[in-house]
């Protein structure tokens, strides 16, 4: 299967070049187009739904040779394949990023800092309607929320070099407010982020 997997991925990324590169049909079809429609088919039927759909998407041969049958079987995959197959769709697309709750494609310019809720989303905050849980607050009464998309930003701006307008400096907050038992009692909290091991890791402190 993994033989399968990485041959696959040796011949998407021939048909995907000589569409992109030429911008229009070559004159020397890649690999896996002199194959028979036949056996195209029968690779595509290998595959992962998500897989078989991105191949169906490749150019216009394979999607006459492979028809609907890798959308329909899309809609039907579970939660995580659908996503799989967002994820793949958007490493070509700098400026938008797969969403895990709605399985939409979004523009980063929809996802704000995570500075308090109040200010970063006025109204609802993206995609939390979907029934998913998708942010962390750290403290019950701090106004400071963080969003899995403002994460996924930042992972993709250091996993890929595009500047999506999330370097880690875009987590940084403070915050300062009086203690609920005493109004001479303060309280500080701040919040930073590093990536290490390409994880993404959040340090929130307080003095109180
Ligand atoms: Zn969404």
């Amino acid at each position: 299967m993994a033989l399968l997997a990485n041959s696959w991925r040796k011949l998407m990324s021939a048909v995907w070049t000589d569409t992109v590169n030429n911008g229009e049909e070559s004159a020397t079809p890649p690999d896996l187009l002199r194959l028979p429609p036949e056996i195209i088919m029968s690779i595509a039927g290998m595959l992962p739904a998500q897989s078989s759909a991105c191949l169906a998407i490749c150019c216009r041969q394979l999607s006459q040779i492979l028809g609907p049958k890798s959308w329909k079987s899309l809609r039907r995959a579970p939660h995580d394949d659908r996503f799989d197959f967002l994820s793949t769709l958007a490493k070509d697309l700098p400026q938008h990023f797969p969403c895990r709750n709605c399985l939409r494609i979004h523009h980063i310019s929809e996802i704000k800092w995570p500075r308090g809720m109040e200010i970063s989303y006025p109204g609802n905050a993206p995609c939390t309607s979907g029934g998913l849980r998708t942010s962390y607050s750290h403290l019950y009464r701090s106004l400071y929320e963080i969003h899995y998309p403002q994460i996924q930003l930042a992972m993709k701006q250091h996993r890929y070099g595009i500047d999506t307008g999330f370097p880690l400096e875009a987590f940084q907050y403070l915050e300062v407010w009086q203690g609920e038992d005493s109004p001479w009692k303060v309280i500080l909290s701040s919040a930073n982020a590093q990536i290490v091991s390409d994880e993404f890791l959040m340090r929130f402190q307080i003095w109180a």
